[in-house]
């Protein structure tokens, strides 16, 4: 069985098995301890935190660890309707992930107001200079990059124009993180990620809020992480966790990276050879170089190409993983401007790092044959 839904989530890299057993072996207290078990736990935790405030260009102070990006992005959303109050109003990118989206729409309702997409699947940034030169919302969101169509999101140039107007700027960089160089994203007032997309373990992330300030928790009954969330922190996944970034950071600055978006480049000129009726949703925008959103050809819905590929041994997803199994049009592809019956002929392939050239040629030959044996069975 071949891979491809990476963006869903990815294997844990052998780098992070090992860390997370080094530590769970070696370090054993709870880092709030003052024993030498939890002054030792506690370095670890330090480290990490180090870490990771170095990758994204921040204070390591600035870091609040997590269970995975769902948890930190309900706690931004969380945090501004308390700090907004009952007037306050947030502006949200139309295609952010569920878990932003679902949890603004529940803390704000009407007064989230949906940042629009262009055709080309990229928010709308007229509209944001226009309107903002209006209005100032409570908080401004977009995400890095998209989970679905892989496009790239003009964060570094929101970010720059929410600072000018003193909106605070959060992006949800789960996708980005470990695909890009993190560096710059330190700059954006609150940040998120989550370990299970670059290599490391499901069930672990973080949230980077501004220098000093605080967050108002979303759970109580400890005083970990400055107060900002209580629960013992596992230190074993948090190091495994960085494990696994130092190791994708490293790639990036190899531009290893660049090799594997020529193989998903030629991937797609053949895709579209060998599919007549298909298109790539983004083909010219900036993209992660993993990710391929395809409109299958005409009268194949997506569920039939997903079954049909895990049948010829590969893995591959309608669009977010968290939609699958609903046959709705995705939100993102609607609100991109496509028609329902053109987006659930949507399906997407995502590597990783540890896809090969052959593996995109293996995705295309059977591309191919299944194609061909749907149409045998239509005639
Ligand atoms: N944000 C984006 C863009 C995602 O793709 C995902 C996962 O699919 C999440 C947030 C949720 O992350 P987690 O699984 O860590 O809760």
């Amino acid at each position: 069985m071949i891979y491809f839904d990476y963006n869903a989530t990815a294997p844990v890299m052998r780098e992070a098995r090992e860390a997370w057993l080094n530590v769970t072996e070696k370090i054993g207290g709870n880092p709030s301890s003052m024993h030498q078990f939890g002054s030792r736990a506690a370095i670890v935790l330090a480290d990490s935190r180090e870490k990771l405030a170095a990758y994204l260009g921040c204070s390591p102070a600035d870091l609040i660890w997590t269970s995975g990006a769902t948890e930190a992005n309900n706690m931004v959303m969380h945090h501004f309707a308390r700090k907004l109050g009952p007037t306050g109003e947030v502006w949200i990118s139309a295609i952010e992930h569920p878990c932003v989206f679902d949890s603004a729409q529940h803390y704000f309702g009407k007064r989230a107001k949906l940042i629009p997409i262009t055709t080309d699947g990229v928010v709308d940034v007229d509209w944001i200079t226009t309107e903002m030169a209006d209005t100032r919302p409570g908080l401004v969101s977009v995400m890095a990059a998209n989970n679905e169509t892989g496009i790239i999101q003009p964060w570094r140039e929101i970010q720059a124009i929410c600072k000018a107007y003193g909106v605070p700027f959060f992006t949800d960089a789960v996708q980005f993180i470990g695909k890009m160089p993190c560096s710059g994203l330190g700059e954006c007032d609150y940040v998120s990620g989550a370990a299970h997309k670059f290599g490391g373990p499901r069930g672990v992330g973080f949230l980077k809020i501004p220098h000093r300030s605080q967050i108002t928790p979303l759970l109580f009954g400890g005083k970990q992480e400055n107060g900002r969330r209580a629960g013992t922190e596992n230190v074993a996944i948090i190091a495994s966790m960085m494990a696994a970034l130092e190791v994708r950071e490293k790639q990036i600055s190899r531009s290893e990276h660049l090799l594997r978006k020529l193989w998903r480049d030629n991937f797609e000129h053949q895709f579209l050879r060998t599919l007549p009726g298909a298109s790539i949703i983004g083909l010219n925008q900036p993209r992660l170089w993993n990710t391929v959103a395809a409109i299958m050809p005409d009268g194949d819905r997506k569920h039939q190409w997903v079954i049909r590929l895990d049948k010829a041994g590969f893995a591959v997803s309608t669009g977010s993983a968290c939609t699958t199994g609903k046959e709705e049009p995705s939100h993102v592809l609607s609100a991109m401007g496509f028609k329902a019956a053109l987006a659930v002929r949507s399906v997407r392939y995502s590597a990783g790092w540890e896809t090969t050239e052959a593996d995109w040629d293996a995705l295309i030959a059977a591309l191919g044959k299944v194609h061909a044996e749907a149409q045998h069975g239509k005639a």
